[in-house]
């Protein structure tokens, strides 16, 4: 995503926006920041330090304060931004007069407010659409990377839930996206965001699919975080390099998910399980039953159908090992096996 910050609405006061905004450019989104002589979160970002990262000043989401909630929307309207994220307290809805409405109705906005001030902010929010506010999550322990914070995972989904609503109402089939051995070189337990190298075609198929309409959204298994083996944040880090990899080549990436959970942990997450699949397909309005799922092993293809749509085997990776005992067992084999993600795309498009 490219997030516009609305500087001037959000003073150093507003630690938790600041940091989750900090977080966000870790994440490896574009985030620029505007107005305001006050200094971003963090000098060492340089995709904090202003305008220059959005060229041309455009911006999918703008981010700002409740307190120039005008000012805020006229920064989106000039990035032309398609929805407005706000960090907002009750008693700035309860000074809210004709402007702070307009400006409010005049994007696709959305709002993150305190758990401690919900119900203050219910009374001042009488009659509004409930469906547009968050909480963020209870003052949780500094984490040592922004990027793994619960404050970032809220912002992230905010931004990317605003954006899906501004698409409209109705569910839209997505393709979900292995990581190793799909999209990238399986290394095996990757932690190092140098090591990321994309397979030889991915950015073409992806580019194919973007322009198909596909939402793109990765679906990982990390288990390499609850076996102690690497952090979150350094999972975030390989993730920000794919996502900035891809973006070289004019791809787009709609949402990654990852499970940071071991197979004995009895998560809802981890494929084959389809818990990231239909949590992401909430946030972002997915139709499961027309989406596929590619990936190099069996419990991508089973993820997919778990959810209700479709798998495909690539033979990249893991691939050609898994296709041999694809179908070894009670016929939860995938729809179909291709050569790499190239040959799965155009399967998928000339299917539609
Ligand atoms: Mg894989």
């Amino acid at each position: 995503m490219r997030i516009l910050a609305h500087g001037a609405s959000l003073p150093a006061a507003r630690t938790r926006v600041r940091s989750a905004l900090t977080g966000l450019a870790q994440r490896g989104h574009e985030v620029g920041w505007l107005l305001g002589g006050d200094t971003p979160v963090r000098r060492d970002l340089a995709l904090l330090s202003g305008v220059r990262a959005l060229p041309g000043l455009h911006a999918d989401v703008v981010v700002g304060g409740g307190g120039r909630l005008v000012g805020t929307a006229l920064c989106g309207w000039l990035a032309q931004a398609r929805a407005m994220v706000l960090d907002l307290g009750a008693g700035e809805v309860e000074r809210w007069g004709a402007p702070e409405r307009w400006a409010w109705d005049s994007l696709h906005a959305s709002a993150l407010v305190d758990e401690s001030e919900a119900a203050r902010f219910a009374a001042a929010w009488r009659g509004r659409d409930h469906d547009r506010v968050g909480l963020w999550p209870a003052a949780s322990p500094a984490a040592d990377a922004e990027a793994a914070s619960p404050e970032t995972e809220v912002l992230e989904r905010a931004c990317e839930r605003a954006l899906a609503r501004h698409r409209g109402r109705a569910l839209r089939p997505a393709v979900f996206l292995d990581r190793d051995g799909t999209l990238i070189r399986e290394q095996g337990y990757l932690s190092d965001p140098e090591a990321v190298e994309l397979l030889p075609g991915v950015p073409r198929a992806l580019r194919n699919l973007m322009e198909a309409g596909y939402p793109l959204v990765v679906v990982s298994n990390q288990s390499g975080v609850g076996r102690g083996m690497f952090t979150a944040a350094r999972v975030h880090a390989v993730m920000a390099q794919l996502r900035r990899r891809l973006r070289e080549h004019g791809v787009e990436l709609t949402s990654i998910r990852f499970c940071p959970h071991r197979p004995e942990d009895g998560c809802a997450c981890r494929k084959p399980r389809p818990g990231m699949l239909e949590l992401a397909a909430e946030d972002l309005q997915l139709a499961l039953r027309d989406s596929v799922t590619i990936g190099d092993k069996r419990i991508d293809t089973a993820a997919g159908r778990a959810a209700g749509g479709r798998g495909v085997l690539v033979r990249t990776g893991y691939g050609r090992d898994e296709e041999a005992r694809a179908g070894d067992r009670d016929g939860d084999g995938p729809d179909h096996v291709s050569d790499d993600l190239a040959a799965a795309v155009e399967w998928l498009l000339e299917r539609g």
